[in-house]
């Protein structure tokens, strides 16, 4: 188990700022899932991390001590720190026990290692087996168990669930990352689905240009992200204007907007304009029979199964999207339906 640190590094190819100054913390033992638009630097992150690419500038410190900084530049297979590739690049003509084993000494070989990690990653009695005579999601597999069989400082997962069908992703990432909690690894996952992000990992990382605009538990990043641009990519969300009306009710502020009084945990200072930022999920609808305070024109509806998506209109012009759950009564395009916010949202002001 070690802590990472990576304090403002930057990595410049050419005109390009491929890292410009990234921050970000992965606590001992955590799996912390890196999200953001192609080209925003992830790899050249993990590359860096791991020791391929040189610094320009800032500081890589594995618990506690710098592996990339200032004149230091420990080389990669000095750091302990392995990276598991988007396919991941068994030797062909290997057996599956050979594989795992090929970065151990002779006497961890001959230990219960390689059997070990095999079982942590739903292989046991596997070892015979040749890469060819495997599936994609079983290869994958035998990647993120000889990563883990040298018991590295750190691993570092590149999308390594890219290639799969959704179904065998789910299982696979489910798996792999109770085996990183089982061996006690610290890992860095980088993906570009956010719903795997939020799922696996204990700690999300939002990049952009290079920078890492926020990091930290899953649900507090999808609940309170730091600016609306967060807010868009880690989901979906609906950004309104609030008015004056500002009250204090329990668990926080009450605004007030074209969706009715909308609760916000923390009212920010300053004295621009505010935008309230609400979760399609948080948006109840309800049948207008009910009496609601705010009503709004369902002018469209799609079903996905587990749940459906309503797309409305409200009085002030102003078209949103609500997500109701897949066995609520589908609403008719063109009625007039409740619409009312849950829970607590987050708000942010405007430059003045
Ligand atoms: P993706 O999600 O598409 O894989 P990414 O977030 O992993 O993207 P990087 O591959 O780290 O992004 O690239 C960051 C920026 O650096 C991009 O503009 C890319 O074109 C550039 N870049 C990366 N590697 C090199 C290189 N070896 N030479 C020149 N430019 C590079």
């Amino acid at each position: 188990m070690s802590r990472l640190e990576l304090r403002g590094i930057a990595k410049r190819y050419g005109a390009v700022d491929a890292l410009a100054g990234a921050d970000l913390t992965v606590p001992s033992g955590a799996l912390l899932a890196v999200l953001g638009p192609s080209g925003c630097g992830k790899t050249t992150l993990l590359r860096c991390v791991a020791g391929f690419e040189r610094l320009d500038a800032g500081e890589i410190a594995v618990d506690g001590r710098t592996v990339a900084g200032p004149g230091v530049h420990t080389p990669p297979e000095r750091r302990h720190i392995v990276i598991v590739p988007q396919e991941g690049a068994l030797f062909p003509h290997l057996s599956v026990r050979d594989n795992v084993g090929y970065g151990l000494s002779r006497e961890e070989r001959r230990s219960d290692r390689v059997e070990e990690v095999l079982t942590l990653v739903g292989l046991s009695g596997y070892g015979d087996r040749m890469p060819h005579h495997l599936s994609g999601g079983q290869q994958q597999r035998v990647a993120v168990a000889r990563a883990l069989a040298p018991r590295p400082s750190v691993i570092l997962l590149d999308e390594p669930f890219s290639a799969l069908d959704a179904a065998l992703r789910t299982e696979l990432r489910r798996d792999v990352r109770a085996a990183l909690r089982a061996d006690g690894a610290t890992g860095i996952l980088v993906t570009h689905d956010q719903g795997e992000a939020l799922s696996v990992a204990d700690q999300v990382a939002v990049m952009r240009e290079g920078r890492v605009l926020q990091s930290g538990p899953a649900v507090e990043v999808y609940r309170a992200p730091a600016d609306a641009w967060v807010a868009a990519f880690v989901g979906e969300a609906v950004f309104l204007r609030a008015g004056n009306g500002v009250r204090p009710v329990t668990g926080g502020t009450a605004l007030s907007t074209a969706l009715g009084p909308i609760t916000v945990a923390e009212l920010p200072g300053g004295t621009g304009d505010l935008t309230v930022m609400v979760r399609p999920e948080q948006i109840r609808v309800t049948t207008a029979s009910a009496g609601p305070a705010v009503t709004a024109t369902a002018i469209g509806h799609d079903f996905h199964g587990h749940d459906a998506t309503v797309t409305l209109h409200l009085a002030d012009g102003t078209r949103i999207t609500a997500r109701v759950p897949g066995h609520a009564v589908p609403v008719t395009v063109g009625a007039t339906v409740g619409v009312q916010v849950e829970g607590v949202c987050r708000a942010w002001r405007d430059r003045a």
